[in-house]
């Protein structure tokens, strides 16, 4: 077998990515909470309820393993309902808890990125009408200064918020994430209240802490075209990738909010990053479905053949991430690849599926693009929002009833990548040896 070894640069961060709600427990003062309770709403009746008790106190056991496994750096979040329980109420308590949360990462070597608001909101935000609400953006940054003031010792990266794209088309047009509406036009104002409460809390955090570096966890999704002949589907294919994947990005970089619905300037919002956090995670097709107007006639799925992940939730697209990096280097802005996972509970992809989208994110240091770092999604199993405990992303698994952790192989994979900074084809042949030839070609059979 041939040898080789992609290395990267030193410095690279090596981490998981976590959210408050989905590893905290306990979570009973935000919209998430209340959305749980209601029937129908979350796949089996799951409930987040204890979740991964980081409130209780696992959060020093999950640190462990992450330490242990060789990696640097954590991303999490910070729950806002907690921090201000009602409006202009701080609650020092929590605000105490996150400190020694935070303290506990970096005593093990995990330098933390932490993240402002991630699809949670307080119960009083989402009563006042959440972010439709037109005080959304002051009542953000009201928050944000109360927590990057008391945290700022300790953390230096901050992401304002995860996904806009995600939140606005989850909660607003397919209706899968509280409030439950599927109503486009909505969700543009709600993704235009979260650029300008993004630059807010931009403008916020740099008057406190002059050194921090700040940005958001964008989502991005390959869509091709069903058919490529087809001007339909490539329009349909088009129109989604630009209200998904460009419409903020582009809105936080020049001060342009533009969609099929109108342009509009938000100087304010204009070079408000100073990295692009990048959530990568799959490609999907696009065909021109009049029965799908409310989504903009595009009807995704995912075609035959795919490399699918259990629950058909994911299919395995290496060369996505591949060209999701290439958009987003356009930028101009150092990068971190902010989540990258897939679920499965028997960890029969998951292996395969990290080494190869590691390949793509070498490829791109390889071109001495400015890629700083890799969050794989997630640390420990935990609540997957409307699929409840349905899908398992964890290096880890969890036992929901017993709380206890069990390592997979892949977490086994992580770290021997994570120790060598680096992807060899030892460590391919050993975890992955189905994507051997492929990604290190050349060797016996080839
Ligand atoms: C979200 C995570 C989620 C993951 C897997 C991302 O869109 O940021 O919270 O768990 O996808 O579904």
């Amino acid at each position: 077998m041939i040898r080789a070894s992609h290395g990267f640069p030193r410095g690279f961060l090596w981490g998981t990515a976590t959210a408050a709600h989905q590893v905290e427990g306990d979570n009973f003062n935000n919209d998430w909470w209340a959305w749980e309770q209601q029937p129908g709403r979350i796949r089996q009746g799951h409930k987040s309820g204890k979740a991964c008790d980081w409130w209780g106190g696992r959060w020093q056991e999950d640190f462990d393993h992450a330490a242990q496994g060789g990696q640097n750096a954590h991303r999490m979040s910070i729950e806002w309902s907690r921090i201000e329980p009602s409006p202009a109420v701080w609650d020092d308590a929590a605000i105490d808890a996150y400190r020694q949360i935070l303290r506990g990462a970096r005593e093990r070597g995990l330098l933390p990125m932490v993240t402002l608001h991630h699809f949670s909101s307080p119960l009083w935000i989402a009563e006042q009408g959440g972010w439709l609400n037109p005080e959304i953006v002051t009542l953000f940054e009201r928050y944000v200064r109360k927590a990057v003031a008391a945290l700022q010792d300790l953390v230096e990266i901050w992401v304002t918020i995860n996904e806009p794209n995600v939140y606005t088309a989850s909660g607003y047009v397919t209706g899968e994430f509280p409030p439950g509406e599927k109503d486009v036009r909505k969700a543009l104002r709600v993704a235009r209240a979260m650029v300008l409460g993004h630059a807010a809390a931009y403008r916020a955090i740099h008057s406190l802490q002059p050194q921090a570096k700040v940005g958001l966890a964008h989502h991005y999704r390959g869509f091709q075209p069903a058919n490529p002949r087809s001007p339909w589907d490539r329009w349909a294919a088009r129109t989604r990738s630009d209200f998904v994947n460009a419409l903020v990005p582009r809105a936080v970089h020049s001060g342009r909010f533009q969609s099929i619905f109108g342009s509009e300037r938000l100087p304010q919002a204009a070079g408000t990053q100073d990295f692009f956090g990048l959530n990568y995670y799959t490609v999907e097709r696009i065909a021109f479905d009049v029965r799908h107007a409310g989504e903009m006639f595009g009807r995704g799925f995912y075609p035959a053949g795919a490399d699918l992940s259990p629950t058909g939730f994911i299919a395995n697209e290496p060369e996505g991430l591949w060209q999701a990096l290439t958009w987003a280097e356009a930028y101009g802005l150092p990068i971190y690849i902010t989540e990258n996972g897939v679920e499965d509970d028997a960890d029969q992809l998951r292996p395969r599926y990290l080494v190869e989208h590691l390949r793509q994110v070498w490829r791109a240091v390889n071109f001495n693009w400015p890629v700083r770092g890799y969050f794989h999604w997630s640390l420990v199993d935990n609540f997957e929002w409307e699929r409840g405990w349905t899908q398992r992303f964890g290096l880890w698994e969890l036992d929901v009833s017993t709380q206890a952790r069990r390592k997979r192989r892949s977490a086994d994979l992580f770290e021997a990548i994570c120790k060598a900074n680096a992807l060899s084809s030892e460590i391919v042949a050993t975890y992955a040896p189905e994507v051997l030839g492929r990604l290190f070609p050349g060797g016996p059979g080839e």
